[in-house]
């Protein structure tokens, strides 16, 4: 009986804190929305390349568009340096030990940028594969990065991160002939989760294959401009 009552009690509160976030989201959307902004969420592993992609991002698009970072890490502001270095404007967002970024995180770096300055804001989620990916932060695409050294069983262990992606960047094909990693496997499991995902697979070190990547996230921002036209 009183097991009973506990539980009961547990589950609408699991409820309110999920939609309470759901509602920051859609608040962080009409942010972006109004000052013309497209974002992005950009999830992986450790480990995975996400700075560097950043990092490749900016340099690539910043004489044609205005670019700022927001940076999530359980400590340290060294992933913002590297984006501020690279020439974005950087906000860092120390998580305190939290494993993800959530809507109201998020909402607290915004107030820090001005978006009406900004045509592409790159959110560098917490490296992690499980609970990023249960956190809407509002962004218009969710971004996973892969890479070659984690294995290429992923997608079968993490579905639910690859399953709700808009795109999926494969990093480190440099390494491809040094370690076991099976593509057609890894695609098998990849387009079973998510038919036709846009997938990039490219090597941030040698700079093989993104052009490709580049494009799409010109491409992306141009469907934005014309969308707010
Ligand atoms: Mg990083
Ligand atoms: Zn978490």
């Amino acid at each position: 009986m009183g097991r009973e009552a506990v539980v009961t009690k547990r589950i609408p509160l699991k409820e309110k804190i999920l939609s309470a976030n759901d509602r920051l989201a859609l608040e962080n959307r009409k942010l972006f929305d109004e000052a013309g902004v497209l974002a992005m969420n950009l999830m992986a592993s450790p480990g995975a390349g996400k700075t560097s992609l950043i990092e490749h991002t900016i340099r690539a698009l910043s004489e044609n568009n205005r670019l700022a970072v927001i940076d999530g890490d359980i400590a340290t502001s060294i992933d913002a340096d590297r984006a501020e270095a690279a020439g974005a404007v950087a906000v860092q967002i120390n998580t305190g030990g939290d494993c993800h970024l959530d809507a109201n995180m998020l909402r607290g770096a915004l107030a820090e940028l001005s978006l009406a300055e900004i045509d592409l804001l790159l959110v560098e989620n917490v490296g992690n594969l499980i609970c990023p990916a249960s956190f809407q932060l509002g962004t218009h695409k969710t971004v996973l990065i892969a890479s070659v050294p984690e294995g290429s069983d992923k997608p079968y262990k993490y579905p639910v991160m690859y399953r709700g992606v808009d795109a999926l960047v494969v990093n480190k094909i440099d390494l491809l002939p040094y370690v076991d990693f099976d593509m057609p496997y890894f695609q098998r499991g990849v387009e079973i989760l998510n038919p036709g995902l846009a997938c990039f697979v490219l090597s941030c070190k040698t700079g093989e294959g993104l052009d490709a990547w580049l494009d799409w996230v010109r491409n992306e921002i141009e469907a934005r401009r014309q969308g707010s036209r």
